[in-house]
């Protein structure tokens, strides 16, 4: 039996030390959609099955084999969001924000797929996307990229690989399909049970296959891009030239499709070889049939999630520094008296200095064991204040930490004493904006 007093497999918590890495990087990323127009939509993480079975596709990993499915108390069955797209087309339709108009869209949060639990997989994990509405040209396919591009960026990742395909239109996936299914027939027999299986249902699965043996076959596999019409290798050709006008570097893989059935063009993928197995940190496409087979009008659209897990081990395997959440300033006293001035000089910092970490040490105790907290802080800077500091209306400052700002002066050992006015103008410089 599970032990109860275990958080469930697959769901993590996270500690403090960590989330201060996830807050900067959702900040940034807010940043990154801004900057191009995108406004947040916050979605539930409770669905009714339904809408993922007719979005994501019956026969795809996600609906078959992923799903945290339950009927509820009136017996309705509903789905933990393995994605967000689907609740953004949905959220979208019910409020009238799709139909004749342009939209740009954002969303974060945990997604949930039953799938086995490894370094970079999880049950519970995180993604942040984003959607953008009713605008048919490669602009928005490269908007959406470039917006993927500046937000990877500005993380500190780079040695990425973007991996480029189109699944064409509607005409050219149904020939495609037809040369696809006559190549998988001649080779059924080195074929995994999922791709046998989906051959025939679903055969564009298969080139998703994570089997070597079947991933073997398929590198003879015919190409999508010999069978475009005009209109896919234009569009296509947009995507691409909007690129290189960009400088954003690609690879075009015609074996390249996604997970999820909605797409119907430009699909892409950021892979990196750093993190094993869990290789793909970013992931969309085109999807301009989704939003009519969810009952609204024909409405072009694009998008693009990232798994936040997966960039924050990226940060990690790079060697990016991230926030850890450490304190800027450890206030320490030195007796009663000292202690009330202290709680309102520190009160009168974080009105002074917003975004200040300050942390008021508690407990007394000597100045030797008060510092050995404030290290552990991580505190770029000690305060001080004892009795003669409180006569003087001063404040000693000690810096904790190698390239810790201090005033003037190269020497380090000597104390260095500020006067209560100018303590808050002496420590703003510690908070990075
Ligand atoms: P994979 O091939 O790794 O299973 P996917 O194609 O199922 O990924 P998408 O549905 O496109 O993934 O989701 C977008 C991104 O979300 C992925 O590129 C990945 O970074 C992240 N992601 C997907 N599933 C998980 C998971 N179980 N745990 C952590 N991150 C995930
Ligand atoms: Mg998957």
């Amino acid at each position: 039996m599970a032990n109860l007093f275990q958080s469930v497999r697959g769901f993590n918590d996270v500690l403090p030390a960590d989330a201060a890495a996830w807050q900067q990087l959702q900040r940034i990323a807010g940043e990154v959609f801004a900057a191009y127009g995108y406004g947040e939509i916050r979605l539930p993480l409770l669905e009714h099955t339904a809408l993922f079975k007719r979005s994501i596709g019956e026969v795809t990993d996600i609906v078959e084999k992923e799903m945290f499915s339950f009927e509820d108390r009136e017996g309705d069955s509903l789905t933990l969001r393995p994605e967000g797209t689907a609740s953004c087309v949905r959220a979208g339709l019910e409020h009238g924000l799709l139909h004749n108009q342009q939209q740009r869209l954002w969303y974060a949060g945990p997604m949930f797929r039953h799938e086995r639990p490894q370094a970079g997989r999880y049950r519970q994990f995180h993604q942040l996307g984003l959607e953008c509405y009713g605008i048919a040209g490669a602009d928005a396919d490269v908007e959406a990229i470039a917006v993927a591009a500046r937000l990877l960026k500005r993380l500190g990742l780079s040695g990425l690989t973007l991996e480029l395909n189109s699944l064409g239109g509607a005409d050219t996936r149904a020939r495609y399909r037809a040369a696809l299914i006559g190549f998988l027939q001649k080779h059924e027999a080195a074929l995994d049970a999922d791709s046998k299986r989906r051959m025939h249902s679903n055969p564009l699965r298969v080139l998703d296959s994570k089997s070597p043996e079947t991933q073997k076959v398929l590198a003879d596999a015919p190409s999508i891009l010999d069978v475009f019409d005009d209109a896919a290798r234009a569009h296509f050709d947009g995507v691409q030239q909007g690129l290189a006008d960009l400088g954003i570097a690609y690879r075009v893989n015609a074996r390249l499709v996604r997970g999820l059935d909605y797409y119907t063009s430009t699909v892409f993928e950021w892979t990196t070889t750093q993190l094993g197995a869990q290789g793909t940190v970013l992931a969309g496409g085109r999807y301009d049939g989704l939003v009519e087979q969810l009952g609204g009008t024909p409405t072009p659209a694009v998008g693009w999630a990232c798994g936040v897990e997966r960039l924050l081990l990226l940060q990690k395997a790079l060697g990016v520094p991230t926030d850890r959440g450490d304190a800027h300033v450890y206030f320490c006293w030195l007796g009663e008296a000292a202690q009330r001035e202290a709680r309102k000089l520190a009160e009168q910092l974080r009105d002074a200095i917003p975004g200040l970490r300050l942390v008021l040490h508690a407990g007394g105790g000597k100045l030797a064991a008060q510092l050995k907290r404030a290290d552990k802080s991580g505190a770029a800077l000690a305060l001080i204040v004892g009795d003669a500091e409180i006569e003087a209306r001063t404040v000693q400052v000690k810096s904790l930490r190698e390239g810790a700002p201090r005033a003037g002066t190269e020497a380090p050992a000597a104390p260095e004493f500020v006067a209560w006015q100018e303590l808050a103008g002496r420590l703003a410089g510690l908070v990075r904006r």
